[in-house]
């Protein structure tokens, strides 16, 4: 048996209507008070749209859900609704369902994002640290309210570079955790999916979140649009071992006791593990510095329980600059909203401080 090194216990701590979806009953909401303006994207289960609440011109997101497993629907809302608020979780506006068809529709902010092939390429050292650390910051509050993503990607961070902002959609395979649990292996897509998933696995936990971020951060310091792309998932397992090495690969499958068939392991074959200094180049020198790769190195780990959790992989020197920034930023709030009160003092404030002042400097 596996269980997370931490928040394990987290939905055992919460009543259970906190994680029983099933049971959850949905109310939903008047649907003309939003207008759908144009098709943004099309995924798997769902076709969304860009549109205005109508109330208030601010645009919005319409996620219309195709037909599947009523409880896949109403895991998906029920987890949006306990992440509700939390830092860089996409807001969830309203719930709606539209008279002339069965489909319900998520209502959602808009964020005005840049495709990442185009994006990432233009980021500075800093923006990628900080935009890393952003997504930390989802996952970490995430993780800690007992939820796990389960299909971290690129496609899933929209970021409005213009504002700074970074928002995690899509919770549509997200899932709560229950330690011993035994998941579905089928989730996340198949460049994102950790090694759990490829060994079929199944008692994994928030850790998976971290691989598949790992992933992405590969991708991003490389300058490369997928830094493992196997062909299909026995493929995925062959190209990671190619990099990592199969020396862990197997001390791996031995911590767990995880056989695997004779002919995927003939795929696998015997690698040495390469350095990450490999993949530096001219090209991506500036994103690929020496605390970015150590902190992948943390990162991708075929052991979950070795990997860095959110809060560890935050607390890295890579992170430095931005959590001085943040200092910063916090502090200049501070005085700004000190130098607003004294600002808003009156000629009776001011004498009441006189009196305060002499009556202690005669104590
Ligand atoms: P999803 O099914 O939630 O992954 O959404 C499919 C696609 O719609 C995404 O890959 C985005 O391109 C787009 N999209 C979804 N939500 C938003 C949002 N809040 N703001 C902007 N674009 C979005």
């Amino acid at each position: 048996m596996s269980v997370s090194r931490v928040y394990a216990n987290v939905n055992l701590n919460k009543p259970k209507e906190y994680y029983d979806y099933e049971n959850f009953t949905l109310e939903w909401g008047v649907k003309d008070k939003y207008q759908i303006t144009k098709k943004i994207g099309r995924g798997k289960y769902s076709e969304v749209f860009q549109g205005v609440q109508v109330l208030n011109n601010e645009p919005c997101v319409v996620k219309v859900l195709k037909p599947v497993r009523k409880g896949k629907i109403k895991r998906e809302i029920k987890i949006l609704l306990n992440l509700r608020g939390g830092p860089n979780i996409l807001q969830l506006i309203d719930l709606v369902k539209d008279e002339n068809s069965i489909y319900p529709a998520l209502i959602s902010e808009f964020v005005n994002n840049t495709d990442f092939k185009i994006l990432y390429p233009t980021l500075t050292d800093f923006d990628c640290r900080y935009y890393t650390y952003e997504l930390l910051k989802a996952l970490e509050y995430s993780h800690s309210c007992g939820i796990m993503h389960r299909d971290i990607k690129p496609h899933n961070v929209m970021i409005d570079h213009e504002k700074r902002v970074l928002r995690l959609i899509d919770w549509g395979l997200a899932e709560f955790y229950h330690p011993g649990e035994n998941y579905n292996v089928r989730v996340a897509t198949r460049y994102f999916k950790g090694p759990e998933l490829l060994v079929d696995f199944q008692q994994y936990d928030y850790s998976l979140d971290i691989w598949s971020l790992g992933c992405q951060f590969a991708g991003m310091i490389f300058g490369k649009d997928i830094f493992f792309r196997g062909k299909d998932n026995y493929d995925q397992l062959v190209k990671i071992a190619k990099i990592l090495g199969t020396d862990g690969l197997y001390d791996y499958l031995h911590t767990y006791k995880i056989e695997l068939s004779r002919n995927f392991l003939n795929m696998i074959g015997r690698h040495s593990k390469k350095q990450w200094n490999r993949f530096v180049n001219s090209s991506n020198e500036h994103w690929a510095v020496p605390d970015a790769l150590d902190l992948l190195d943390h990162l991708l780990v075929y052991d979950h329980k070795q990997r860095y959790t959110a809060q560890e992989a935050m607390a890295h020197p890579y992170f430095d600059v931005i959590r001085k920034e943040e200092a910063k930023k916090q502090a200049r709030e501070y005085i700004k909203q000190k130098k607003e009160k004294v600002m808003d003092l009156d000629d009776e404030d001011i004498d009441e401080i006189v009196k305060q002042q002499e009556e202690r400097k005669q104590k």
